[in-house]
């Protein structure tokens, strides 16, 4: 089918014949046959870089060249901003006709109390789940005038995280636009019909793939296929290091799959001293200047050793990596400078970095519960599709590693040639179901319980179950929001103000109750930082730090030190909850130090996390914090005045990381925490200070480049410029 013959305005064909798109996929084209163009819902169940992306932009340019607006539903942050930057490419295409401008793009992915309203002028909008529901629970108003959601990776209804949330935000918004088309992205599973017909919707069910993929398993020095062998020669002793010299013999590019990311790690380091001998003199200065980039980039032990894999063409990704560096990581394997990535399956299910070999060297994975598990068929052929980069590999091919003939054929039976599980929602829990509930009758999707219970049945949980079981965990929801609190009445269910606020808030009514009641017992006199940091670190919504084995001794001794710290009395060290006490103290230490100024170096060693671990814990830590602040406000006003300042500066203060005497300073735009303390420290305390220095004085301290954008940022610009050097500024904004 070719796009020219497709019913969009000649803008947008131009555009996709401009950039070299002709002709449409098989899929693509079955899904214009099945009513895409014309408003039908759609499940597009394909594998990964078969042109989901795209099928998706037809429909949402169709529904905007008609007066539409679209809502583009991703899991994760990351993602989010590479659709963003995907659909700024159309801007400049005057979909609404001539005269009315380009298409405009917003993405929305910041505070959770917040609506977003600008956010409405955009005819598409990119957001996470989470996002997409507190918008919805904080009643933004561009909701209702969506005509178009596009939902990617629906498969994630499985997911006992985030699914119940896609799958209770999707059922809200199709209640609240009935007429909505809803177009669902998806992995091939086993049930995909199942969710297509939740969604009443047409199925496109394929395996095609633009590039074509072989599967296959390595045992003693061959890569076995169905039906094919190819010989792998053996120049060290690490199989998966001869698999990866082999790929880049044949100038393709390796993403190697590690059961942990000490694994990924120390498999970066290995195929480094390797790899490092196959590079070309250009590939090595383009590595130097990455290098560069990391070095300046990272704070922590960690920016070298990357640094060292990066120069020899290697490079470790996982969650642990600061963002700055994941972005160099990516980007330098997409430039095919770093040859190859060594990452945890996290990479495959967010990012596009496709390669010609993946292999999968480890297909177990830890579960706390059950030690070492084989994953998920679905999870392996996510990795597995990761392989062949569309228009640029002849071919992709996928490796997993066998011991044994037996566990060869076994990896054969049990992910080659299976298929992938069916999905199941995960909304029956009680944890899951709590939030949910609330906010379902916060927004007033249902006053009564028989309204709950109708509101249930339109969920995905509901088209695969009996509610009939459900009902006593909803019944136990409603009593535990009556006790807290958050709800009113029995026949006619009401969200007191606090249950609104504890939706809008965005954080789970057990994260709500403990907070409330942690306030009401804290005596103002004692509360110190580690009061309130304990406080938000033990909310089921922290995630917490495993304890080490290390770690009980410290922890246990800082708990006896610190007890009148506590809103509460410690458990005795024999309680079972003694240990999530310590792990909930262990947690609050961690942005107790951040907060303190302690080097990222410093407390990425001392807790055993990596450089984004350490920002993932603030960015949840200052969220909850935001909450305990419009809590106290609301359960204590006469305490609030007390408390509110010191939460609302411990708020400011994990924000930037950095202790009280420094907020004036890192308030100012490009200051971080470091430069500012180097600053106060040399005697310029505040901004006054700054203005009446000058621009030597300050280069001294923080550098020629970052002092004149300081003084920009204060608008010093007279200051920049010593009398008649000409020295023009540059308007570049600081980051
Ligand atoms: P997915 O979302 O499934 O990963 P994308 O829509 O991003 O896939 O497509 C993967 C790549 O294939 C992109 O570079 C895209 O431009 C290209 N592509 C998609 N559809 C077509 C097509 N019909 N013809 C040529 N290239 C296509």
């Amino acid at each position: 089918m070719k796009i020219e013959s497709l019913d969009l305005p000649e803008s947008v064909i131009r555009f996709y014949l401009d950039s070299g798109i002709e002709e449409l996929y098989p899929p693509q084209a079955e899904a214009i046959e099945k009513g895409l163009l014309e408003g039908k819902n759609l499940l597009a169940a394909i594998p990964t870089a078969s042109g989901k992306t795209l099928l998706a932009e037809l429909a949402m340019l169709k529904a905007i060249s008609n007066g539409g607006k679209a809502l583009y539903i991703v899991p994760l942050r990351a993602l989010a901003s590479e659709k963003f930057d995907r659909f700024r490419t159309f801007s400049s295409v005057s979909v609404k006709g001539e005269g009315n401008g380009g298409l405009r793009v917003g993405i929305s992915t910041g505070d959770f109390e917040s609506r977003d309203e600008w956010l409405g002028s955009n005819d598409i909008i990119v957001a996470t789940s989470e996002k997409t529901d507190s918008l919805l629970r904080n009643e933004t108003s561009w909701m209702q005038e969506i005509t178009t959601i596009v939902v990617d990776e629906v498969h994630l209804l499985d997911s006992a995280n985030r699914g119940p949330t896609l799958e209770v935000t999707l059922t809200k918004l199709m209640k609240l636009n009935p007429g909505c088309q809803i177009i669902a992205l998806s992995a091939t599973v086993g049930n995909a019909y199942e969710i297509a017909d939740w969604l009443k919707g047409k199925l496109v069910l394929s395996e095609w793939r633009p590039t074509r993929l072989q599967e296959g398993v390595y045992l003693n020095g061959n890569i076995n296929f169905h039906g094919s062998q190819k010989r792998i020669e053996a120049r060290s002793q690490d199989d998966a290091v001869n698999i990866l010299l082999d790929t880049l013999e044949e100038g393709g590019q390796c993403l190697v799959f590690e059961s942990s990311r000490k694994n990924s790690v120390s498999f970066a380091k290995r195929a480094g001293t390797k790899v490092a001998e196959t590079l070309d003199k250009p590939t090595r200065k383009a590595l130097d200047e990455l290098v560069e980039e990391i070095i300046e980039n990272g704070e922590t032990e960690a920016a070298n050793e990357l640094a060292k894999c990066v120069r020899n063409g290697t490079a470790f990704h996982h969650a642990g990596l600061n963002s700055a560096h994941r972005r160099i990581v990516e980007d330098g394997f997409r430039a095919n400078k770093i040859k190859v990535i060594s990452s945890t399956p996290t990479l495959a299910a967010g990012l596009n970095l496709p390669a010609r070999r993946v292999i999968i060297r480890s297909y177990r994975r830890y579960d706390p519960n059950y030690g070492m598990q084989p994953i998920p068929v679905l999870d392996y052929k996510q990795m597995a599709g990761r392989a062949g980069r569309p228009h640029l590999d002849p071919y992709g091919e996928s490796v997993l590693i066998a011991k044994s003939y037996n566990e060869m054929t076994g990896l054969f039976d049990n992910y080659i040639d299976a298929d992938a599980e069916d999905i199941w929602s995960k909304l029956g829990s009680e944890n899951a179901l709590r939030t949910h509930i609330l906010s379902t009758i916060v927004n007033g999707f249902a006053t009564t319980r028989d309204g709950l219970l109708e509101f249930i049945e339109a969920t995905f949980f509901a088209h695969q179950n009996d509610t009939w079981g459900i009902m006593d965990v909803v019944d136990e929801c409603l009593d535990f929001l009556r006790i807290h609190g958050m709800l009113e009445g029995e026949d006619t269910l009401l969200p007191t103000v606090l249950g609104r606020l504890v939706s809008t808030l965005y954080i789970d009514p057990l994260s709500g109750a403990y907070i409330v009641d942690g306030l009401k017992k804290a005596k103002a006199e004692n509360i110190t930082d580690m009061t309130l940091l304990h406080l938000i670190c033990k909310t089921p919504d922290m995630r917490q730090l495993y304890m080490r084995a290390s770690d009980y001794e410290v922890i246990n001794d800082i708990i006896m030190a610190r007890s009148d710290e506590f809103v509460e009395i410690p458990p005795r060290s024999k309680e079972v909850d003694y240990e999530w006490f310590m792990a909930e103290v262990k947690t609050a230490l961690l942005v107790e130090d951040w907060i303190n100024e302690k080097s990222l170096d410093q407390i990425t060693k001392k807790f055993g996390v990596g450089e984004g671990d350490v920002h993932a814990f603030a960015d949840i830590a200052e969220w909850l914090m935001h909450s305990t602040s419009r809590l106290a406000g609301l359960i204590a006003p006469e305490m609030a005045k007390d408390i509110s300042s010191h939460v609302a500066l411990l708020e400011k203060r994990i924000h930037y990381g950095a202790s009280s005497d420094l907020i004036e300073l890192v308030s100012i735009r490009g200051i971080g925490r470091v430069r500012a303390r180097k600053l106060y420290d040399s005697g310029l305390k505040t901004v006054q200070a700054i203005k009446s220095s000058d621009i030597g004085t300050v280069s001294e301290l923080i550098g020629p480049k970052t002092a004149r954008k300081l003084f920009e940022e204060l608008g010093l610009t007279s200051g920049l410029r010593p009398s008649g050097s000409g020295d023009g500024i540059k308007s570049e904004t600081m980051s």
